[in-house]
């Protein structure tokens, strides 16, 4: 047996770890073993070290072992008799580029991949890499063989690729990229959107849960006809629009957002009307206020409020103390419901008059001469002052004060105004006074007790200040005293009720 000595030398010995931690090419000079000969990666003479290795002539190789980072790797040497310089080659190889990168599921700002897993036992780990298009790669370490990439930017597309890693630091070359565009998810669009009850001003609305499981809230939309869209947001499926205009057709639409903010369509239109189905006598207010307080003048004043838009009316009794059927029939009047507008009620404008039983009380001066004759003349008395204000502050439209009169306007040898009503001029006044004296004359058979139409309240009086300087609609209505009490307060009732009645507030 021919023995051979290899000599390892600075200029023979040639080991090539070029795939070792991304080294290329390394001379290996003389070393003894446990020597350490580069610091990174930490490589160190292993066992035998390159000292003269005794190798058989006729067995071609002999082992030798190098550490990497104290990792061990066994590598050859080669020799032959012509030509003793050994050629050193490592046992070991990179891992194989891994196969089957795929895009399992696209989500919102989130790619789940997943690859084969590599065959060799002494893989580290995977080096998974992506980057958007026009940006720059980032990569992920991983065991295992999948990934889910989160925090990703929705629209765009991702390049992805993914190499094995070696315990010993060799790498695989990247597998064939793959792309996908994180999306985020839309939700469907709600179903069974229905109007489950029409109410006063109100429609309750109701529709199917969504299945998604990151629904944030749905969006309903509605609006009056020739209106604009308002919305609310809700996480339930069922909402009660109130607040809404009895009578308008209302669009409804539905549509579903995820947490995200991804919208689905709004689902098809809904129409429904609300509508005052049971009007309720509770929703008008009434509140009594004090004319004039602390003083002798003192007086309730009823403010009836429907609630509801319409005319402001006011109705006086009692101007005058000696008129009973003026201020009966303003005191019932009281208690009126009105379906919308508001009723003004001041039964018994001048208390101390009414006390005494006289049209003025002993020492006061004739109230209905008490209010101003100009424009820029003040009321008189603390009462008219009081009673002209409440005009101004609660902008009356119309005003009908309830008189009486000592005998029948038509009988030729009196200048009673009794059986009159007295407006002041203005077009649409004169129809409705006309509409209340020919309401009351069909009752009556008498000819010279039918009512009469007449015009300019007397100045200084409630209704011609009212009407000539505050803007008001207003009237007097005057009762013959000689009928009945309850025959005279009929008729001041029957006055304010045709009033009311032309006015759709009854
Ligand atoms: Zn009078």
């Amino acid at each position: 047996m021919q023995k051979v000595r290899a000599t390892f030398s600075s200029c023979l010995a040639v080991l090539i770890i070029g795939v070792l931690a991304g080294y290329a090419v390394m001379l290996l000079p003389q070393y003894a073993e446990g020597e350490t000969i580069s610091s990174s990666p930490t490589i160190t003479i292993g066992s035998p070290a390159q000292q003269p290795v005794r190798i058989d002539a006729n067995s071609s190789s002999e082992a030798i072992t190098i550490r990497v980072n104290g990792v061990p790797y066994t590598y050859y040497t080669t020799v032959s008799k012509s030509t003793p310089s050994p050629a050193l080659k490592p046992l070991v190889t990179a891992p194989k580029v891994p196969t089957g990168l795929r895009v399992v599921s696209i989500g919102d700002g989130q790619l789940d991949v997943a690859w084969n897993k590599n065959s060799e036992s002494d893989l580290k780990h995977y080096r998974l890499a992506y980057k958007p298009a026009g940006g720059s790669y980032k990569s992920v370490f991983t065991t295992g063989t999948s990934y889910s990439l989160t925090g990703l930017e929705n629209g765009k597309k991702y390049t992805l690729k993914v190499k094995a890693i070696s315990n010993s630091g060799a790498e695989s070359n990247y597998c064939s990229f793959v792309y996908a565009t994180p999306k985020a998810i839309v939700p469907s669009v709600p179903k069974g959107l229905k109007v489950v009850s029409v109410g006063d001003g109100q429609l309750d609305v109701a529709w199917n849960k969504n299945s998604e499981s990151d629904l944030k809230h749905y969006r309903l939309a509605y609006k009056p006809a020739g209106g604009s869209y308002k919305s609310v947001f809700t996480t339930g499926t069922s909402y009660s629009l109130t607040g809404l205009e009895n009578g308008k057709k209302y669009t409804l639409k539905v549509k579903a957002i995820s947490n995200s903010g991804a919208e689905s369509s709004y689902c098809s239109f809904v129409y429904a009307t609300p509508v005052n189905s049971s009007p309720s006598p509770s929703e008008s207010k009434v509140e009594v206020k004090t004319l004039a307080p602390g003083t002798k003048y003192a007086t309730p004043l009823y403010v009836i409020n429907s609630g509801k838009p319409g005319p402001v009316v006011m109705v006086v009794g009692g101007v005058h103390g000696n008129e009973k059927a003026g201020y009966t029939a303003a005191r019932k009047i009281t208690e009126y419901q009105i379906s919308r507008g508001t009723l003004l009620v001041l039964p018994e404008a001048n208390q101390l008059a009414i006390k005494a039983g006289r049209r003025a009380a002993s020492g006061y001066s004739d109230l209905n001469r008490s209010f101003p004759q100009t424009s820029s003349q003040a009321p008189k008395t603390a009462l008219s002052r009081a009673i002209f204000n409440a005009i101004k502050e609660h902008k009356v439209d119309w005003l009908i004060d309830l008189h009486e009169g000592y005998d029948y306007y038509k009988n030729s040898n009196t200048s009673s105004v009794g059986q009159t009503l007295i407006y002041y001029p203005a077009n649409s006044t004169r129809t409705t006074a006309q509409a209340i004296v020919n309401d009351l004359n069909k009752g009556i058979k008498t000819s010279n007790q039918k009512f009469t139409l007449l015009r300019y309240p007397v100045k200084g009086s409630l209704a011609r200040a009212a009407g000539e300087y505050l803007g008001v609609r207003a009237m007097i209505f005057e009762t013959c005293s000689k009928p009945a009490l309850s025959t005279r307060v009929n008729y001041q009732t029957q006055a304010v009720n045709k009033l009311l009645n032309t006015l759709n507030m009854r």
